[in-house]
Protein backbone atom coordinates (compact mmCIF):
# COMPACT_ATOMS: atom_id res chain seq x y z
CA UNK A 1 0.00 0.00 0.00
CA UNK A 2 1.61 3.60 -1.10
CA UNK A 3 0.36 6.36 0.69
CA UNK A 4 -0.05 9.24 -2.00
CA UNK A 5 1.21 12.14 -1.76
CA UNK A 6 0.70 15.56 -3.03
CA UNK A 7 2.96 18.28 -3.32
CA UNK A 8 2.81 22.02 -3.96
CA UNK A 9 5.61 23.69 -6.16
CA UNK A 10 5.24 26.96 -5.74
CA UNK A 11 7.76 27.96 -8.10
CA UNK A 12 8.94 31.74 -7.84
CA UNK A 13 6.35 33.20 -7.05
CA UNK A 14 5.09 35.05 -3.74
CA UNK A 15 7.07 37.17 -0.54
CA UNK A 16 6.85 35.63 2.77
CA UNK A 17 2.75 37.63 3.38
CA UNK A 18 1.46 35.48 0.70
CA UNK A 19 3.50 32.20 1.06
CA UNK A 20 2.68 31.92 4.94
CA UNK A 21 -1.08 33.21 4.54
CA UNK A 22 -1.28 30.49 2.24
CA UNK A 23 0.28 28.37 4.04
CA UNK A 24 -1.97 29.03 6.87
CA UNK A 25 -5.04 28.64 4.62
CA UNK A 26 -3.67 25.03 3.83
CA UNK A 27 -3.10 24.24 7.17
CA UNK A 28 -6.60 25.73 8.56
CA UNK A 29 -8.08 23.17 5.70
CA UNK A 30 -5.99 20.30 6.28
CA UNK A 31 -6.02 19.70 9.88
CA UNK A 32 -6.60 16.00 8.76
CA UNK A 33 -4.88 15.28 5.54
CA UNK A 34 -6.47 12.17 5.62
CA UNK A 35 -3.92 9.49 5.18
CA UNK A 36 -2.41 11.82 2.10
CA UNK A 37 1.10 13.12 2.79
CA UNK A 38 0.96 16.72 1.81
CA UNK A 39 4.13 18.59 0.96
CA UNK A 40 4.20 22.68 0.00
CA UNK A 41 7.86 24.09 -1.59
CA UNK A 42 7.86 27.31 -1.35
CA UNK A 43 10.92 29.95 -2.93
CA UNK A 44 14.20 29.40 -0.84
CA UNK A 45 13.97 32.82 0.90
CA UNK A 46 10.18 31.61 2.88
CA UNK A 47 11.46 28.77 3.69
CA UNK A 48 11.60 29.57 7.51
CA UNK A 49 8.64 32.05 7.68
CA UNK A 50 6.60 28.57 6.22
CA UNK A 51 8.18 26.09 8.25
CA UNK A 52 7.46 28.30 11.04
CA UNK A 53 3.70 28.21 9.81
CA UNK A 54 3.45 24.90 9.05
CA UNK A 55 5.02 23.75 12.81
CA UNK A 56 3.80 20.83 14.26
CA UNK A 57 1.17 20.42 11.31
CA UNK A 58 1.48 17.38 9.06
CA UNK A 59 2.23 19.53 6.23
CA UNK A 60 6.03 18.92 5.11
CA UNK A 61 7.67 21.82 3.87
CA UNK A 62 9.83 20.97 0.84
CA UNK A 63 13.38 22.96 -1.20
CA UNK A 64 12.75 23.15 -4.81
CA UNK A 65 16.26 22.56 -5.49
CA UNK A 66 19.97 22.13 -3.74
CA UNK A 67 23.43 21.83 -4.37
CA UNK A 68 25.64 18.88 -3.56
CA UNK A 69 28.16 20.03 -1.23
CA UNK A 70 27.59 21.11 2.29
CA UNK A 71 28.98 24.65 2.10
CA UNK A 72 31.72 26.41 0.15
CA UNK A 73 32.25 29.03 -2.70
CA UNK A 74 29.11 28.01 -4.76
CA UNK A 75 27.44 31.98 -5.23
CA UNK A 76 23.65 31.38 -5.09
CA UNK A 77 23.15 28.07 -4.42
CA UNK A 78 21.63 26.37 -1.17
CA UNK A 79 22.85 23.38 0.48
CA UNK A 80 20.82 19.90 1.79
CA UNK A 81 22.05 21.26 5.30
CA UNK A 82 20.47 24.44 4.49
CA UNK A 83 17.35 23.27 4.07
CA UNK A 84 17.60 21.39 6.63
CA UNK A 85 18.01 24.31 8.92
CA UNK A 86 14.99 26.54 7.22
CA UNK A 87 12.86 23.18 8.46
CA UNK A 88 12.62 21.44 5.05
CA UNK A 89 12.64 17.34 5.10
CA UNK A 90 12.34 17.38 0.95
CA UNK A 91 13.54 18.84 -1.93
CA UNK A 92 12.78 18.43 -6.05
CA UNK A 93 15.33 17.63 -7.96
CA UNK A 94 15.35 17.59 -11.79
CA UNK A 95 12.25 19.84 -12.22
CA UNK A 96 11.84 20.30 -15.97
CA UNK A 97 12.64 24.00 -15.86
CA UNK A 98 15.79 23.40 -14.06
CA UNK A 99 16.52 21.24 -16.85
CA UNK A 100 15.36 22.90 -19.52
CA UNK A 101 16.12 26.92 -18.04
CA UNK A 102 18.83 25.79 -16.24
CA UNK A 103 20.71 23.54 -18.34
CA UNK A 104 21.16 20.66 -15.47
CA UNK A 105 21.85 17.47 -17.02
CA UNK A 106 20.96 13.94 -15.77
CA UNK A 107 24.95 13.58 -14.28
CA UNK A 108 24.34 16.88 -12.21
CA UNK A 109 20.93 15.41 -11.19
CA UNK A 110 22.65 12.22 -9.79
CA UNK A 111 25.53 13.90 -7.97
CA UNK A 112 22.48 16.12 -6.46
CA UNK A 113 19.97 13.37 -5.24
CA UNK A 114 22.77 11.63 -4.01
CA UNK A 115 24.06 14.32 -1.74
CA UNK A 116 20.63 15.31 -0.98
CA UNK A 117 19.99 11.90 0.53
CA UNK A 118 22.99 11.33 2.11
CA UNK A 119 22.33 14.42 3.70
CA UNK A 120 19.21 13.13 4.88
CA UNK A 121 16.24 14.68 2.81
CA UNK A 122 13.83 13.20 0.54
CA UNK A 123 13.79 13.60 -2.40
CA UNK A 124 11.28 14.09 -5.48
CA UNK A 125 13.08 13.50 -8.79
CA UNK A 126 11.04 14.76 -11.62
CA UNK A 127 11.64 12.95 -15.25
CA UNK A 128 9.49 13.83 -18.21
CA UNK A 129 9.90 14.00 -22.28
CA UNK A 130 8.78 16.45 -24.75
CA UNK A 131 6.31 17.07 -26.99
CA UNK A 132 9.51 16.34 -29.57
CA UNK A 133 10.46 13.30 -27.90
CA UNK A 134 6.98 12.00 -27.01
CA UNK A 135 6.12 12.66 -31.17
CA UNK A 136 9.32 10.90 -32.38
CA UNK A 137 8.74 7.88 -30.07
CA UNK A 138 11.49 8.14 -28.16
CA UNK A 139 9.88 9.19 -24.88
CA UNK A 140 10.49 5.61 -23.65
CA UNK A 141 14.17 6.06 -24.10
CA UNK A 142 14.13 9.80 -22.42
CA UNK A 143 12.60 8.03 -19.60
CA UNK A 144 14.97 5.25 -19.04
CA UNK A 145 17.90 7.89 -19.36
CA UNK A 146 16.75 9.92 -16.87
CA UNK A 147 15.78 7.57 -14.28
CA UNK A 148 19.35 5.24 -14.96
CA UNK A 149 21.49 8.11 -15.27
CA UNK A 150 19.65 10.42 -12.44
CA UNK A 151 19.44 7.37 -10.14
CA UNK A 152 22.79 5.69 -10.79
CA UNK A 153 24.92 4.11 -7.52
CA UNK A 154 21.66 4.63 -5.62
CA UNK A 155 20.91 1.55 -3.22
CA UNK A 156 17.57 -0.06 -2.49
CA UNK A 157 18.11 1.46 1.00
CA UNK A 158 18.58 5.02 -0.23
CA UNK A 159 15.10 4.35 -3.08
CA UNK A 160 12.99 4.21 0.18
CA UNK A 161 13.48 8.33 0.60
CA UNK A 162 12.83 8.69 -3.18
CA UNK A 163 9.75 9.89 -4.72
CA UNK A 164 9.43 10.15 -9.08
CA UNK A 165 7.47 13.30 -10.21
CA UNK A 166 6.57 11.86 -13.99
CA UNK A 167 5.99 15.10 -15.63
CA UNK A 168 5.72 15.57 -19.29
CA UNK A 169 7.25 18.72 -20.03
CA UNK A 170 4.12 19.44 -22.59
CA UNK A 171 1.90 19.51 -20.00
CA UNK A 172 3.72 22.10 -17.19
CA UNK A 173 2.38 25.22 -16.91
CA UNK A 174 0.20 25.18 -20.35
CA UNK A 175 -3.42 23.74 -19.61
CA UNK A 176 -2.59 20.30 -21.16
CA UNK A 177 -2.87 17.43 -18.91
CA UNK A 178 -1.89 13.61 -19.74
CA UNK A 179 -5.01 11.66 -20.54
CA UNK A 180 -5.58 8.99 -17.13
CA UNK A 181 -4.26 7.07 -19.94
CA UNK A 182 -1.08 8.24 -20.79
CA UNK A 183 -0.20 9.18 -17.69
CA UNK A 184 -0.75 5.30 -16.49
CA UNK A 185 1.31 4.11 -19.63
CA UNK A 186 3.72 6.25 -18.70
CA UNK A 187 3.71 5.59 -14.98
CA UNK A 188 3.89 1.30 -15.78
CA UNK A 189 7.06 1.85 -18.08
CA UNK A 190 8.51 4.39 -15.01
CA UNK A 191 7.37 1.41 -12.47
CA UNK A 192 9.16 -1.55 -15.18
CA UNK A 193 12.13 0.40 -15.17
CA UNK A 194 13.07 0.96 -11.79
CA UNK A 195 12.20 -2.78 -11.52
CA UNK A 196 14.97 -3.78 -13.90
CA UNK A 197 17.39 -1.52 -12.03
CA UNK A 198 16.52 -2.27 -8.65
CA UNK A 199 14.11 -4.41 -7.49
CA UNK A 200 10.42 -5.95 -7.74
CA UNK A 201 10.40 -4.98 -4.33
CA UNK A 202 11.84 -1.14 -4.98
CA UNK A 203 9.31 -0.93 -7.71
CA UNK A 204 6.47 -2.03 -6.01
CA UNK A 205 6.80 0.19 -3.01
CA UNK A 206 8.29 3.19 -4.87
CA UNK A 207 5.69 6.27 -5.46
CA UNK A 208 5.20 8.19 -8.52
CA UNK A 209 3.59 11.51 -9.18
CA UNK A 210 1.93 12.58 -12.05
CA UNK A 211 2.68 16.41 -12.55
CA UNK A 212 1.52 19.01 -15.64
CA UNK A 213 -1.69 20.91 -14.61
CA UNK A 214 -2.87 19.09 -11.98
CA UNK A 215 -6.46 20.90 -10.98
CA UNK A 216 -9.29 19.53 -8.64
CA UNK A 217 -11.19 18.54 -11.61
CA UNK A 218 -9.07 15.95 -13.08
CA UNK A 219 -7.11 14.60 -10.19
CA UNK A 220 -10.01 11.94 -9.27
CA UNK A 221 -9.41 10.26 -12.72
CA UNK A 222 -5.72 10.54 -12.53
CA UNK A 223 -5.28 9.46 -9.23
CA UNK A 224 -7.78 6.47 -9.88
CA UNK A 225 -4.89 4.91 -12.21
CA UNK A 226 -3.26 1.87 -10.65
CA UNK A 227 0.10 3.51 -10.90
CA UNK A 228 -0.25 6.85 -10.04
CA UNK A 229 0.67 7.63 -6.59
CA UNK A 230 0.30 11.44 -6.12
CA UNK A 231 0.43 14.72 -7.98
CA UNK A 232 3.26 17.40 -8.40
CA UNK A 233 1.33 20.64 -8.62
CA UNK A 234 2.09 23.74 -10.02
CA UNK A 235 -0.07 26.68 -10.81
CA UNK A 236 -3.41 25.13 -9.05
CA UNK A 237 -0.62 25.15 -5.66
CA UNK A 238 -0.80 28.62 -5.44
CA UNK A 239 -4.10 28.84 -4.24
CA UNK A 240 -5.44 27.55 -1.02
CA UNK A 241 -8.56 26.46 -2.25
CA UNK A 242 -7.90 24.35 -5.13
CA UNK A 243 -4.64 23.12 -3.25
CA UNK A 244 -6.60 21.32 -0.63
CA UNK A 245 -9.43 20.48 -2.96
CA UNK A 246 -7.13 18.40 -5.40
CA UNK A 247 -5.52 17.10 -1.81
CA UNK A 248 -9.21 16.18 -0.84
CA UNK A 249 -9.35 14.40 -4.30
CA UNK A 250 -6.33 12.60 -3.53
CA UNK A 251 -7.73 10.77 -0.40
CA UNK A 252 -10.99 9.84 -2.38
C1 LIG B 1 5.14 21.75 -11.85
O1 LIG B 1 5.57 22.86 -11.59
O2 LIG B 1 5.77 20.78 -11.48
C2 LIG B 1 3.88 21.64 -12.58
C3 LIG B 1 3.44 20.45 -12.88
O3 LIG B 1 3.24 22.82 -12.93
P1 LIG B 1 1.71 22.98 -13.41
O4 LIG B 1 0.85 22.19 -12.45
O5 LIG B 1 1.44 24.45 -13.36
O6 LIG B 1 1.62 22.41 -14.79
Amino acid sequence: MRIPIVAGNWKMNMCSADSVALARSIRQELTDPGGVEVVVCPVSTVLNAVSDALDDSSISVSGQNCYHAENGAFTGELSPQMLHDAGCTWTILGHSERRHIFGETNALLNQKIKFALSSGLNVMFCIGETLEERESGTMNDVLQQQIGEGLAELNENAMEHVVIAYEPVWAIGTGLTATSEQAEEAHAFVRSVVQDKFSGTVAESLRIQYGGSVKPDNTVELMSQPNVDGALVGGASLDAESFVAIVRAAQS
